[in-house]
C-alpha cells in the first residue's frame, strides 16, 4: 500500500449496511409460489445473480409494492456504527460509493437519512408498469467479467485503477469476492470472510462500522493508508 494513492471505498449494502440481506428476506416472507428452487438456483451458482433475482421478483405482482417497501423499512436494520462511518469518510474526504446487488426501491428510502449522494450509489432498479415486477439491470457486466452479475462490482472498481486509487472494498457475502479480488484492502463479514480464508486472499474481518473507522485510523496512523 503507498500513501499517494487516493482512497476510495465500495460498500455492499445488504447483510453490511444492513445487518440482514434484504432480498431473502422479502421473498421468504412473501414467499411468491416458485421461488425457492430459484434461490437454490443462485446459491448453487447454477443460475446467474443477474437471471435469478429477476426471475424470483418477476413472481411477485407489482401491486404489491407499497407493502414489500413497508415491510423491509420495517424490518431491515442498519449496521451499528454506520453513520459515524459515513461522518468519519466525509471528515477525511475519502470518497465513498454504495455497490449493491439489491434494489433501489428499498435501497433509496433506507439511506435517506444519511445524505449520500444519489450519482454515489450504484444499485439495480425496479419497474412496476406491467402487471409483475420487472427488475432493471443499469450497471451490467463488461469485460473482462463474465459473470452477469446484474450490478456489476468488479466493472465500478475498475474504472478507479489500482495505479492511483487505493480501493477498499466492504462486504459480506460470495457476490463481494470477485471485487474483494482485486480490491487493495477487503473488510469482510460471515461468508465473504470463510471464502476469503479459503481463497487465501487478505482480509480484515468487522462486525460492526466502528471497527472499520478504528483499522482505518491505524493503518493512516502507520502510513500504510
Ligand atoms: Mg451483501
Ligand atoms: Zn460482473
Amino acid at each position: 500500500m503507498s500513501s499517494s494513492k487516493k482512497p476510495v471505498i465500495f460498500c455492499d449494502f445488504d447483510g453490511t449496511i444492513t445487518n440482514s440481506d434484504n432480498i431473502v428476506a422479502i421473498m421468504k416472507h412473501f414467499q411468491p409460489a416458485g421461488y425457492e428452487p430459484i434461490m437454490h438456483h443462485i446459491v448453487n451458482g447454477h443460475t446467474s445473480i443477474r437471471e435469478g433475482v429477476g426471475a424470483m421478483f418477476a413472481l411477485m405482482p407489482s401491486v404489491q409494492k407499497d407493502e414489500i417497501i413497508s415491510y423491509v423499512l420495517g424490518q431491515a436494520g442498519i449496521r451499528e456504527g454506520f453513520a459515524r462511518f459515513l461522518d468519519y469518510v466525509r471528515e477525511q474526504q475519502i470518497e465513498f460509493f454504495v455497490t449493491s446487488g439489491g434494489i433501489d426501491f428499498f435501497i433509496d428510502p433506507l439511506l435517506k437519512p444519511f445524505d449520500i449522494p444519489q450519482d454515489h450509489i450504484f444499485c439495480n432498479g425496479a419497474d412496476f408498469s406491467g402487471d409483475n415486477i420487472q427488475i432493471t439491470w443499469p450497471h451490467p457486466c463488461e469485460k473482462p467479467c463474465t459473470n452477469d452479475c446484474g450490478m456489476c462490482k468488479t466493472t465500478i472498481i475498475r474504472q478507479y485503477p489500482a495505479e492511483q486509487y487505493e480501493q477498499i472494498l466492504i462486504g459480506d457475502s460470495l457476490t463481494d469476492f470477485e471485487g474483494a479480488k482485486i480490491a487493495d484492502l477487503v473488510y469482510s463479514r460471515s461468508h465473504l470472510t470463510l471464502k476469503c480464508q479459503e481463497l487465501g486472499v487478505p482480509h480484515v474481518p468487522f462486525e460492526t462500522f466502528d471497527d472499520i473507522i478504528e483499522d482505518l485510523k491505524q493503518k493512516q496512523k502507520q502510513g500504510v493508508l
